[in-house]
């Protein structure tokens, strides 16, 4: 299957060397030099996966990130920045980004965070459904979803919450989610499972008495089928 990518970078030079690498790989590759141009055909094309520069003119990679996610795209988005801070990174991932790389950047790199991003859960002989109370995800189709109302994930968001589901009740350390997610050790692991989290609260326990994904203090993170009834 072939995976489509768009480039979104405003230096020609830097678009047109990633687009022929990637092409000589197999990948199928679309590149535009603007924001508002991403945005266009992002809307237009099924992307799997998007790589997307911060500086860009029109509007910045952020604001192209923020709106692609409220737009529900389901493309993978791998922002590439000169910007190295933690401050910066944890904005993209809370963006809804699902990767960062940072400039100057291999081809070799960049080709191996792309394998990590669109590597499909192996189905195997695994329970194809998984489920905690009214929460599930079906790994074939790869929905999600709360008293029978769909969640949109990002595949990062997925990954995580899969951690979770294959193991319930079991208290999941920063460290162990992050080993499992991301196959390399960059950036301030357990900051970035964090923001992780978070996102995943809001879209699987807000608005729901139940609290599936708890905090245990000093150890991590688990998702409880007990969970913790919150009141109003
Ligand atoms: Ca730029």
């Amino acid at each position: 299957m072939c995976i489509r990518v768009l480039i979104v970078e405003d230096e020609r030079r830097i678009a047109a060397y990633v687009k022929r690498g990637l092409e000589e790989q197999g990948y199928a590759v679309d590149a535009v030099f603007t924001g508002p141009d991403a945005l266009y055909w992002a809307g237009s094309t099924p992307y799997d996966l998007i790589l997307l520069d911060l500086l860009l003119p029109g509007l910045n990679g952020l604001e192209v990130c923020r709106e692609l996610r409220r737009q529900d795209c389901r493309a993978s988005v791998l922002i590439l920045t000169a910007r190295g801070s933690i401050d910066d990174r944890v904005l993209g991932l809370d963006a809804g980004a699902d990767d960062y790389l940072v400039k100057p950047f291999s081809l070799k790199e960049l080709l191996a965070r792309m394998r990590a991003l669109t590597r499909r859960a192996d189905s195997g002989d695994r329970q194809p459904v998984l489920s905690v109370a009214d929460l599930s995800m079906d790994t074939n189709t790869r929905r999600v979803s709360r008293a029978g109302h769909e969640i949109q994930l990002t595949a990062k968001e997925y990954a995580v919450l899969e951690c979770f589901l294959r193991e319930p009740e079991r208290v999941l350390s920063r460290e162990s989610i992050a080993e499992h997610v991301w196959n390399y050790d960059v950036y301030n692991q357990s900051n970035v499972v964090d923001v992780y989290v978070r996102n995943l609260r809001r879209k699987i326990d807000d608005g729901h008495g139940l609290k599936l994904l708890q905090t245990v203090r000093g150890a991590g993170y688990r998702l409880s089928a007990a969970g913790r009834q919150v009141h109003p």
